[in-house]
């Protein structure tokens, strides 16, 4: 598989502090990986690192092919990588229809932005009921579904969602993942960075594992959920 995402011994410091100590890993075309670990292991820092948020004090990432390393932030986004920050990040002053049109900022081909609002609404029905009402006013699986929507009009490549399971209820979990599934289905590659292991690794194809700043282990997902080591430190047992 061509790899679309390429990152090579990747370190990153707050400071004093190594929260990433030399990763390396890959995203294939068409991939969807998850990147695992617990509270304060580096992975948002990972992905804001990805996005252009913050600066690698060494190693490189490629992205189909070229270094990213003079792309700005605002760049990546136009080249088709999309960031769904943790805590979602809605505009929570406009409407549900607004945040998506603001996914598409990128964007001049009015007629095809019209087409995938459409289809925005399909993939996320609940999303259609509400597109007049102020993000900030929706439930909390309801601004993910918001996020990850805005992000999809930038019409990304590469998808990189940060903990999108966090804080919702169980079912609104389990339709989020179900989604993210659908996504890739139609041919994204998505980067998961998520805290709940077990299901982050029932959707992925492949998965790593991320402890203080180092990837620990890196396999097929369905290894890593077989995996005695993985059980006992991400998945209770
Ligand atoms: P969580 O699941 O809790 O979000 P995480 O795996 O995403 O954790 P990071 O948020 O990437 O972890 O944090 C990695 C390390 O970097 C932690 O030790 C954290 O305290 C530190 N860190 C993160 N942001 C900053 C910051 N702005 N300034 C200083 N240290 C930071």
């Amino acid at each position: 598989m061509r790899a679309l995402l390429q990152v090579n011994d990747l370190k990153v410091s707050y400071g004093g502090i190594q929260a990433l100590k030399g990763i390396s890993l890959e995203v294939g075309e068409g991939e969807l990986v998850a990147l695992i670990g617990s509270n304060g292991a580096g992975k948002t820092t990972a992905l804001k690192t990805l996005a252009g948020l913050l600066h690698p004090v060494s190693g490189s990432i490629h992205y189909r092919g070229s270094d990213l390393a003079r792309v700005p932030a605002h760049q990546r986004v136009c080249d088709g990588l999309a960031l769904v920050p943790e805590g979602r990040g809605v505009f929570a002053r406009l409407t549900v229809a607004e945040n998506l049109q603001m996914g598409a900022y990128t964007r001049r081909d009015t007629a095809e932005i019209a087409a995938d609002l459409d289809r925005m609404y399909t993939i996320f029905p609940r999303l259609a009921e509400r597109r007049e009402q102020l993000a900030g006013t929706l439930s909390g699986g309801e601004q993910q579904m918001v996020a990850m929507a805005r992000a999809l009009m930038s019409r990304p490549k590469l998808l990189m969602l940060d903990e999108p399971s966090m804080g919702l209820a169980p079912l609104m979990v389990a339709k989020i993942f179900e989604t993210v599934r659908d996504i890739a289905a139609q041919g994204v590659s998505i980067l998961l960075v998520e805290q709940n292991a077990k299901l982050a690794l029932q959707v992925a194809q492949r998965g790593y594992v991320l402890e203080s700043g180092k990837i620990t282990l890196a396999d097929a997902a369905t290894t890593l959920l077989g995996s005695d080591e993985v059980r006992r430190a991400y998945l209770g047992g």
